[in-house]
Formats: C-alpha cells, structure tokens, sequence
C-alpha cells in the first residue's frame, strides 16, 4: 500500500499518520519529522533547512527530492510506505511519480485531509510536542493534564517554533502557492480521494480506514 496523505499545515496528517502506519504497518514518512532531526542534530541539511523551516517557507525542492528517493530504497518501504508532508510541490511529486516508477512501483491513493482556515490557525497554534517520545497534543483539543508536561512519559513539552500565527499565515500562504496545486494533479490521475478533516480524530481515522480497505 503506497499512500500520500495530502492537506494544509495543521490539517492533522501526522496525528493520522500514527494510526495509519500501525493499523496498516506500513512505514511512517515525515519530511518534517527527519528535517526536525536533523536540526536538532545540527546536521549539514539541518543547517540548510533551517532558515527556510523557521520562515515557513518550503525546503528547496532538490534537497528534499534526494532525501526522500533515499528513503524511498529502503528495505521496509518494498512492501508500502505513508508519505507525510511529501510532496508538497509539482517537481516533488514528479519525481515522485519517476523514483517510484524506476522500481515498477506507484501510488495506491492521495488522502486529502480538509480542514478549514480558521480551524487550522487554532490546530497549530494550540499545538504542543513532546520533547521526550515526540507525542503531539493540542492545548484544547487534546489537552495535555500539565500544560508543561508530557502524560505518557513526563517530557517537556515545547511549541513549534513555526507554530507562531506569524509563521503560520506565511505557511498557509505557501500551501495555497505551492501545494494546493497537487489536489488538482491527483485527482487527474484518479487517484485523489477528500477527507473531511474538520471531524474529531477517531472519526477521520475511521473515514480513512475505511477507504483504505476499499
Ligand atoms: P499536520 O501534521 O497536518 O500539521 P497535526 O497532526 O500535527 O497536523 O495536528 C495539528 C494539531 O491539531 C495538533 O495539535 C493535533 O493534536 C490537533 N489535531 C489533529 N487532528 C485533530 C482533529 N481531528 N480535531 C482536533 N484537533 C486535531
Ligand atoms: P506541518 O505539520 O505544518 O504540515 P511539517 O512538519 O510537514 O509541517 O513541515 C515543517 C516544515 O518543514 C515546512 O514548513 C517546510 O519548511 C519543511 N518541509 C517539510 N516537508 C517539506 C517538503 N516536502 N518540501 C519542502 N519543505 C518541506
Ligand atoms: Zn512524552
């Protein structure tokens, strides 16, 4: 099973993500979650994507391209993988279509997770990570018993530093520019299905399910 989960910034891709990648065991892919690391790590694509991270604006295409690709060989993807946050751009998803393509592979289905603007200013706003097993909460609708503290493992939580309505408008702003686009390439080549994301977390996890099994 090869899917891309598709929506804007704050649309709740990977708190579906996690669920998917363990009802279907298929593997997890974050571009965010691995550039993340990589900052944190203070790598040499850490330090290149940075600056474009901390604006909201997107990583150059040929950075992400080649780290994906590479990801993409690996051992556990054979059997299917879950695209996160990728692509995001029209390149990014044309050469998604060749890489796959190389090794007889191709998209099973694009899940478009929609969620209106006003909503997703307040997801990503509200949203807070752990900083111990990266457990993601939201301040009001998946409240965290301390403010400051992880419940399942006692990390600090911390808030994005992208996750500012500053940074946020300039995100939304760019999937619009950049990554709305690609609903419109998806659903030329069929394989495009929408998912009302505005719905509580077990809902859309059930709605994807479902058309997952289908
Ligand atoms: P994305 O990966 O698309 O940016 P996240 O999965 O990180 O989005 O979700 C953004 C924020 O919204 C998080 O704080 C998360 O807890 C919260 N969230 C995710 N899905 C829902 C939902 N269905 N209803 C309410 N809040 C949600
Ligand atoms: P969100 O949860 O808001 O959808 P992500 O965690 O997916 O955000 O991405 C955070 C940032 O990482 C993006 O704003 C962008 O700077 C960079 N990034 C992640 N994926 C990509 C990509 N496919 N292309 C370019 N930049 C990316
Ligand atoms: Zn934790």
């Amino acid at each position: 099973m090869n899917i891309v989960l598709l929506g804007p910034p704050g649309a709740g891709k990977g708190t579906q993500a996690i669920r998917i990648s363990a009802h279907f065991d298929i593997p997890h892919i974050s571009t965010g979650d691995i550039f993340r690391r990589a900052v944190a790590q203070k790598t040499a694509l850490g330090l290149k994507a940075k600056e474009f991270m901390d604006r909201g604006d997107l990583v150059p295409d040929e950075v992400v391209i080649g780290i994906v690709k590479q990801r993409l060989e690996e051992p556990d993807c054979s059997t299917g993988f879950l695209l996160d946050g990728f692509p995001r751009t029209v390149p990014q998803a044309e050469a998604l279509v060749d890489a796959l393509t190389v090794g007889g592979r191709a998209l099973d289905k694009v899940l478009n997770i929609e969620v209106d603007r006003d909503e997703l200013i307040r997801r990503l706003t509200g949203r807070r990570t752990c900083r111990g097993c990266g457990k993601v909460f939201h301040l009001i609708f998946d409240p965290p018993k301390s403010s400051t503290t992880c419940d399942i493992c006692g990390g600090a939580l911390w808030q994005r530093e992208d996750d500012s309505e500053e940074t946020v408008i300039n995100r939304l702003k760019v999937y619009e520019a950049q990554t709305a686009p690609l609903v419109d390439f998806y659903r030329a080549q069929g394989l495009l299905v929408a998912v009302d994301g505005r719905q509580p977390v077990e809902v859309v996890f059930s709605r994807i399910d479902e058309i997952l099994h289908a």
